[in-house]
């Protein structure tokens, strides 16, 4: 199996590329934050706890968040891959997806951070604001707690595939088929096996 973590601050373009990567690697893509949408949509007990926590761009706690994530894969049990798309956030997500990926016979094989400066990524959520339709997005003061998380409470979890020799950075301005090819030539270095 090949298991990426896509890793970066919101609106660093993570959504965008995974859906590139799907196409060519065939992974399953999970992203987090889609599977609480889709769960605010559907108006479900587990989409009412996580909007109380998205709507002032706070992290909706580890316990509830791990064990989603780890029914999502569940289904999935034929998967040649993952990309985890916003998972993990914080350092007991990524010793839970440790586990978890140990308890199914495989591994983390590495982790790619999107770089992009902070100037950038208002400007990118402002835009994404106006056609996503994402309460979180529209509004400044949420957006500017969002990114103010990821550097106090997810930064760190980069630390964690570091020491682990996992971790690679990959340039996230530019035009999206530029950084596609950045990504690609990261992922190409790992054999699919
Ligand atoms: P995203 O779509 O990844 O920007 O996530 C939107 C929101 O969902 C975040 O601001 C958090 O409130 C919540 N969320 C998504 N993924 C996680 C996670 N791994 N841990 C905690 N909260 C999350």
């Amino acid at each position: 199996m090949l298991n990426l973590v896509l890793f970066g601050p919101p609106g660093a373009g993570k959504g965008t590329q995974s859906q590139k990567l799907v196409d060519k690697y065939q992974l399953v893509h999970l992203s987090t934050g889609d599977i609480f949408r889709d769960n605010i949509k559907g108006g479900t007990e587990l989409g009412t706890l996580a909007r109380s926590y998205m709507d002032k761009g706070e992290l909706v706690p580890d316990e509830v968040t791990i064990k989603m994530l780890e029914a999502e894969v569940a289904k999935n049990e034929n998967a040649v891959g993952f990309i985890f798309d916003g998972f993990p956030r914080t350092i007991p997500q990524a010793e839970a997806l440790d586990r978890l990926m140990t308890k199914l016979n495989t591994s983390i094989t590495l982790m790619i951070e999107l770089i992009v400066p902070e100037e950038e990524l208002t400007k990118r959520l402002i835009l994404r604001g106006k056609d996503s339709g994402r309460p979180d997005d529209s509004n400044p003061d949420v957006n500017g707690n969002r990114i103010a998380v990821y550097h106090k409470q997810t930064a760190v979890a980069a630390n964690h595939y570091n020491s682990q020799g996992k971790y690679h950075k990959v340039e996230g301005v530019g035009d999206i088929e530029t950084i596609f090819h950045s990504l690609c030539k990261v992922m190409d270095g790992y054999a699919m096996v």
